[in-house]
């Protein structure tokens, strides 16, 4: 179950990880691999670990106290947890996009060239370039394109998000991980995000939490199913949605808990 690809290359073998908040576990022996140019959704209930996971794979958790993390990941074949390990190039090639869309308070343009400019990337036409070709990758740029001197925070919940997408694509990410990327947003720019996500796994390896059931069998590859920390099953998503092997699973995805 924990590699149900076996003609696609991994990004990610994940093994044996086990992580506790101070003395509270929060997940428990999950072994999964994330197969490239995929769309691979964590569902489960609320508190059930999925952002927890997500965060493992960039080491956002390294960010908290008192967070303990025992186990393996491999990114591209290399220990992630070895001491000496690059964790900020690992931030450059795994993106990541969050619930609430959190534009920088600047303008448009600025948003997209921060991490580049970062990066040392000074050249305006460089920039330029960089910020037109993120914005139209995250099909936002024919919106944006007269007004990228404006604030950021003057567009709609849903184009803030699609910046914010905009943005991670701009530091050339390999893998994109987003949380509840949706979950603030109206049925409309929802759909809009769901049809950039689709076209993104061309480029991208996307892996995306979701408590929206329907959102992880419209557009994803594969589903991961938690609960409380276990990782009950992982499969291709047709099969978790047609024919789950487990009753946990079957239960969830017909709405009798969660
Ligand atoms: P989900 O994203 O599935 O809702 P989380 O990964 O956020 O679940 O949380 C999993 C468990 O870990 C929950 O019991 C939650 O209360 C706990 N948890 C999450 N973040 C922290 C934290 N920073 N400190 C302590 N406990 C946390
Ligand atoms: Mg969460």
């Amino acid at each position: 179950m924990e590699n149900i690809n076996t003609n696609t290359k991994n990004v990610f073998k994940i093994k044996n990880l086990n992580l506790s908040y101070g003395s509270k576990s929060a997940l428990q022996n999950i072994s999964m691999d994330i197969p490239k140019n995929q769309i691979t959704a964590l569902i489960g209930p609320s508190g059930c670990g999925k952002s927890t996971l997500l965060r493992t794979l960039n080491r956002m958790n390294d960010l908290i106290d008192n967070c303990k993390i025992k186990g393996d990941i491999r990114y591209e074949d290399n220990d992630i947890f070895e001491k000496d390990y690059d964790v900020i190039g690992l931030r450059t090639n795994v993106g990541m996009v969050f619930q609430k869309p959190n534009p920088f308070p600047m303008s448009i343009f600025d948003n997209i060239a921060y991490g580049p400019r970062c990066q040392g990337i000074k050249n305006k036409k460089t920039l330029q370039e960089i910020v037109e070709k993120s914005l139209k990758n995250a099909a936002l740029y024919d919106e944006v394109k007269d007004r990228l001197r404006d604030s950021a925070k003057e567009l709609s919940g849903g184009q803030q998000q699609r910046l914010c997408i905009a943005r991670a694509i701009a530091m050339e990410p390999d893998v994109i991980l987003m949380d509840e990327p949706t979950s603030a947003l109206d049925p409309i720019a929802t759909a809009k995000i769901e049809d950039l996500i689709l076209e993104l796994k061309e480029k991208y390896t996307i892996v995306i939490v979701t408590h929206n059931m329907q959102q992880a069998a419209r557009i994803s590859d594969n589903t991961a199913f938690l609960l409380m920390g276990d990782l009950i099953e992982y499969d291709k998503t047709d099969i978790i949605f047609s024919q789950p092997s487990k009753e946990k699973t079957e239960e969830y995805i017909t709405g009798r808990f969660g």
